[in-house]
């Protein structure tokens, strides 16, 4: 894509491992919107089918021929592991990490190496030859008291090495803008990607909100309520509403739009269709 707004897309490693097959369906179906990239979660705590992130990257690059990149959080690594993932990636040629430090899970060994990101940003930027990316949050991270602190910190793990950000979900634009403008205040001047999920669910959604802290708008609210129990026109509206905060950002310049697909291609696809044209303009 010639395009300066990037437009990429989250999957994560199926629960079942028989589903792993049902991704190639989906991954074709995602690479005729010929993303930028498309990267891959990781479970914190090293859950079952966190086994599988850096096999199904290697199946996005390799197999798909589209640029992956493989989310690798710390807080239960120990130093010697996250250097045997880090090489494993390079040996399938997977050259792009978003580094995070991911949420305690409980009954998991806490790391003694990594208390936080920016500590795995560091190892990872001494290894040479990576794309670092890390994680931000438009209406600051829960744990932090306040956006000055968080922006603090934020500004800490950029000078590490990180390359460009991508932000947790947002549903108001304005969020986003408002920390665009502290993080230049700050001097994070990393491109930053605006992380976009189409809501086509409203149990999934309030659920995770409720996790990573994210607002939903009255806007938005009002049309969760209404289409609650007609899941075809809450996906309708759920995409309509994300093509709505596409529009504004682009037009505002945003570096890129990343999707969280939930291993769906059907909202990426309708979202593709409606802003391609935008996304080539910039
Ligand atoms: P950090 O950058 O380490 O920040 C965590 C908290 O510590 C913040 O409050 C920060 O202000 C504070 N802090 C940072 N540095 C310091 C310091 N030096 N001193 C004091 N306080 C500090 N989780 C997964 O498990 N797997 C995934 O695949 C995954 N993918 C994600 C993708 C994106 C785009 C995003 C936005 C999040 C993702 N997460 C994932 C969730 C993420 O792991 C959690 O939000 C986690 O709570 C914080 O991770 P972080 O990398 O932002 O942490």
């Amino acid at each position: 894509m010639n395009s300066q707004t990037t437009f990429s897309f989250e999957i994560f490693p199926p629960r079942r491992d028989e589903n792993i097959s049902n991704l190639s369906q989906i991954l074709e179906d995602l690479k005729a919107l010929k993303p930028n990239f498309i990267s891959v979660t990781f479970g914190a705590g090293g859950s079952v089918n966190s086994k599988h992130t850096l096999e199904i990257a290697n199946l996005v690059q390799n197999t798909h021929k589209i640029p992956s990149i493989v989310h690798l959080p710390c807080i239960h690594l120990s130093r010697e592991r996250a250097l045997e993932i880090l090489k494993e990636c390079k040996e399938k040629g997977l050259y792009s990490i978003l580094a995070l430090r991911g949420d305690v899970c409980e009954g998991a060994q806490k790391s003694r190496d990594f208390s936080y990101a920016s500590d795995l940003v560091t190892l990872i930027k001494k290894q040479g030859e990576f794309e670092i990316y890390a994680a931000c949050y438009p209406e600051k991270h829960n744990e932090s008291k306040n956006f000055v602190e968080d922006i603090e910190n934020l500004k800490i793990k950029v000078d590490c090495g990180v390359d460009k950000l991508i932000t947790q979900m947002f549903f108001n634009n304005e969020d986003f803008y408002k920390f665009k403008e502290y993080c230049a205040l700050k001097g994070i001047s990393v491109p930053i990607l605006a992380g976009i999920m189409p809501i086509i669910n409203k149990k999934q959604i309030l659920k995770i909100s409720s996790l990573c802290g994210a607002k939903i708008p009255p806007k938005f609210m009002k049309i969760l309520e209404k289409y609650e129990d007609n899941p075809r026109a809450l996906e309708d509206a759920g995409i309509a509403y994300a093509i709505d905060q596409i529009v504004d950002l682009i037009a505002s310049g945003v570096s890129g739009i990343h999707l969280y697909t939930m291993n769906k291609s059907r909202a990426a696809k309708k979202i593709y269709e409606a802003t391609s044209y935008l996304l080539k303009e910039t």
